[in-house]
């Protein structure tokens, strides 16, 4: 999967409609302190799912919404558009992520409402993902030369593409123990007709 386009819209710093064109081969965002290089590349996680206030340097995930200034009120959405190539056939893929005040977070997928379970999947399965070491934030560098093992199984389990499995094996692991707990239930039953 090779991301596009993103569209930000209310998103932290990004309060007008902006529109990024990312080009192949690797991107780096550069700029004075404080204009929004990192909120970028949290908008860029963000849409992928991410559900960890505390990743997005936020207390609360609505403080991804533009919190206003004194010149400007704030915002009542914050909304990220990520187009990417889908991979195999050519065909585009657009995931959207929106959150309202007080109403939480919309994904759409190709027009499609989704959750943001289906969301991470899509980004799993694509060997990427909110956390996926593509994304290279600043001191990250520093952080995966000190990562603990199993944290550096992670990275490669994602680069290797194998990381949705896990989310997979869960569902499955899941489905297992209720039709485990059902098949008792059926032969107390069946016990008590006996
Ligand atoms: P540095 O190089 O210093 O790390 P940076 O370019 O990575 O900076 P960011 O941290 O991405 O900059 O952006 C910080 C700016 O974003 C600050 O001015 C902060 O006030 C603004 N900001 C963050 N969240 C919001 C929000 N919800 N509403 C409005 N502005 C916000």
């Amino acid at each position: 999967m090779r991301i596009k386009r993103l569209k930000l819209s209310g998103f932290k710093s990004f309060v007008e409609p902006a529109e990024l064109r990312i080009e192949p081969g690797l991107t780096g965002v550069v700029g004075p302190n404080g204009c929004g290089k990192s909120n970028l590349l949290e908008a860029i996680r963000w849409v992928m799912g991410e559900s960890s206030p505390k990743s997005m340097r936020s207390g609360g995930m609505e403080d991804v919404i533009f919190a206003g200034t004194t010149q400007r009120p704030p915002r009542a959405f914050a909304e990220v558009v990520l187009l990417a190539d889908a991979g195999d056939n050519d065909s585009e893929l657009e995931v959207v992520r929106r959150i309202e005040r007080g109403a939480g977070s919309a994904y759409r997928v190709n027009g499609r409402d989704v959750r943001a379970k289906d969301v991470a999947l899509v980004f799993a399965d694509a060997a990427t993902g909110a956390h996926s070491p593509a994304l290279v934030s600043q001191g990250k560098i520093a952080a995966v030369i000190a990562a603990k093992p199993a944290e550096r199984r992670m990275m490669l389990e994602e680069a290797a593409g194998i990381a949705g499995l896990h989310v997979r094996r869960k569902d499955a692991e899941q489905k297992l123990r209720a039709t485990e707990a059902n098949l008792a239930r059926l032969e107390d039953i069946m016990g008590q007709l006996d």
